[in-house]
């Protein structure tokens, strides 16, 4: 370690003042080791030269979804990783510790038996700010036993076009429930760092972990829900819309905010100087750092190795401060220290850049905490967060439909029947039931992790007495012979993320669910579970044919929760988070458009009380 690195430094005393920190780290860093500290690579690229960690200075590494220390890594295989990682940043010229960051995005569902918490669009449907808080701090700590101190969570998106691939990751299509939801915030970081005595340290510390609110800004109000589309809209509608959460997630001091790949009126979120700096940074006061989007300043100029150097120029004086490259960290480096050298980047932005990242970590207290508390290994999927995930299910179920006739009920269903027929593909897959981002991007079919199905849920439940019959597509024999009680039929949508759920089939049932509504409900009393990211198609002829509807969103991995419920242990407590469409072509539709006309409401949810109450 060299003279500059000696224990008496200023930024090396925890006591010492954040700023006075910042400003003593700043002033001994090179410029090459200040574009590293902007840098963020990917695993794949850290993992086979890890001395670049050190020799460039790197300030953050983080996975794709899906890409882990080796195959079937374990918990400790992951804090293994990134511990060797960050001896190699400690031993840099300075010491600066890096962040490793993930898409933790519904638990810390990178790992395998970590505890799946319901997608962002389930929790809008809670509209319950303290589980939501409380699910950040489990998410945390299930994070920081595997090493990582980073995750690009909150989406605080406004979905306003179900179309869009992403609507599952938004809370709601409302922005005043997607501004109660930024609890997460808190729940993740801990309190704001000015509700601490000293104002400092630490907003993380060994038990949290940094946020990240995105995508900054308008990613959920695209033309036609495209994905990395364009909104567009006046500024006022921008800022009362979409930026609202922003500076609720500001107020609890959200450390990382990643900028969109989407654009406003047509110009890119990554070079767009007045949103990120003037209005993001300059009037909303935020003091943490803007991260980029994977590869989000490529797509500037359409990946042209040509223009590369130009897109790191336009994105950086635009207000990015780190850039999540993640695997063309040569050129990036390269490029950015020449545009500082030949004066075509001013050195107080790469300043302001690095005094933001260090500041984060800083209040991160990962100086102080640079490696993982193994102690916290016992956190992972362990009862307590299971518990907390089953009753956000619980709170997340919105019953649509409850009987036939107004005045007799169809739910709660009976734990003591004879025959219950059990049918779809949605019953009994965990994959589907937790949805992309999960154990990959894109998330998988079959049992990809810990967690309990439907139908398992629905085995638990019942008595000892309860036959159970499954089958994915009820045969004509089965529906025609067999004297069953009810049915209970999960259908919905496989697993996908971003681009690859737009406007997926047009929104239809997938797998013919609507064949299968029909055919079930012609010869049983059927309750339908919708397990899905979003509103799906229903006809008026297929919902008058089905007894009970409940929109279960994607759950996670404690199906419990959906048994809890149905059989009556609890109430329903959940209203949509967005508007349950008519048909597609109405579309967008949401709250504040005219002639709004849906199947169902914004907010709507029936419960048994209220229908006790009817009778
Ligand atoms: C997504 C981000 C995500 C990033 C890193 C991008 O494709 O838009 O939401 O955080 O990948 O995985």
């Amino acid at each position: 370690m060299s003279e500059a690195a000696g224990m008496d430094c200023i930024y090396r005393d925890p006591n010492a003042p954040l700023e006075a920190r910042v400003k003593d780290l700043l002033s001994r860093m090179t410029l090459e080791e200040k574009v590293g500290q902007m840098t963020q690579i990917e695993r794949i690229i850290a993992q086979p030269n890890p001395d670049i960690i050190k020799d460039l200075c790197i300030g953050s590494i983080l996975s794709a979804p899906g890409s882990g220390p080796k195959e079937n890594p374990s918990a400790e295989d992951w804090a293994d990783m990134v511990d060797e990682f960050q001896k190699k940043a400690l031993e840099s010229r300075l010491g600066i510790p890096l962040i490793y960051g993930t898409d933790a995005v519904h638990g810390n569902n990178s790992i395998f038996g970590a505890t799946i918490f319901p997608h962002n669009v389930g929790l809008g449907a809670t509209r319950d700010a303290d589980l939501v808080r409380k699910i950040g701090e489990a998410t945390a700590l299930e994070l920081r036993a595997t090493g990582i101190h980073y995750t690009f969570a909150p989406c605080v998106a406004i979905c306003r076009d179900p179309r869009w691939g992403r609507c599952y990751e938004s809370y709601s299509e409302d922005t005043e429930i997607v501004r109660k939801m930024t609890s997460f915030v808190t729940g993740l970081q801990g309190k704001p760092p000015d509700e601490h005595p000293k104002g400092y340290p630490f907003v993380a510390g060994r038990n949290n972990v940094i946020a990240c609110a995105k995508h900054f800004v308008g990613d959920g109000g695209t033309e036609n829900g495209k994905n990395e589309g364009n909104t567009i809209s006046s500024y006022d509608d921008l800022e009362r819309i979409h930026m609202a959460p922003y500076l609720d997630c500001i107020s609890q001091g959200v450390s990382t905010i990643m900028a969109s790949y989407s654009s406003w009126n047509g110009r890119k979120l990554h070079s767009d100087h007045f949103l990120l700096t003037e209005i993001l940074k300059e009037k909303l006061g935020f003091k943490g750092f803007v991260i980029s989007d994977w590869e989000g300043i490529d797509e500037l100029n359409e990946r042209h190795v040509e223009n590369y150097r130009k897109s790191i120029s336009t994105a950086v004086k635009a207000g990015i401060d780190m850039v999540m490259v993640p695997y063309r960290y040569e050129s990036f480096v390269k490029d950015l220290i020449s545009l500082v050298k030949e004066q075509e980047m001013p050195m107080e932005r790469i300043d302001d850049a690095v005094e933001r990242i260090l500041r984060v970590k800083f209040l991160a207290g990962v100086f102080e905490f640079p490696f993982t508390d193994r102690s916290l290994l016992y956190t992972i999927g362990c009862t307590l967060h299971r518990d907390i995930a089953r009753e956000a299910v619980r709170k997340s179920l919105v019953l649509l439909k409850n009987g036939k006739d107004p005045k007799k009920s169809f739910l709660p269903l009976d734990k003591n029947a004879k025959r219950i027929l059990v049918a779809g593909k949605n019953a009994d897959d965990l994959g589907y039931q937790c949805g992309g981002w999960t154990a990959n991007k894109y998330g998988k079919s079959g049992r990809i992790t810990v967690g309990t199905t439907i139908l398992d849920a629905i085995k638990e439940a019942v008595s000892d007495g309860t036959e159970i019959i499954y089958e994915e597509y009820p045969s004509a024999n089965t529906l025609a012979h067999r004297d069953f009680s009810f049915a209970i039929l999960a259908v919905g949508e496989d697993s996908y993320a971003e681009n690859g759920g737009d406007n997926r089939g047009m929104l239809e049932i997938p797998f013919n669910g609507a064949d299968i509504i029909s055919s079930v409900t012609d010869n049983i009393p059927t309750l339908v579970i919708v397990v899905s990211g979003r509103p799906l198609v229903l006809e008026p002829w297929l919902l008058e044919k089905i007894n009970a509807l409940i929109a279960a969103w994607l759950p996670g991995s404690e199906g419990g929760g959906i048994a809890d419920v149905v059989f009556g242990d609890h109430d329903f407590r959940g209203r949509l988070p967005v508007t349950w469409f008519k048909r597609v072509e109405q579309l967008p539709l949401h709250v504040g458009v005219d002639s709004y006309d849906p199947l169902f409401p914004l907010g709507f949810g029936l419960t048994y009380k209220e229908e006790k109450s009817l009778n």
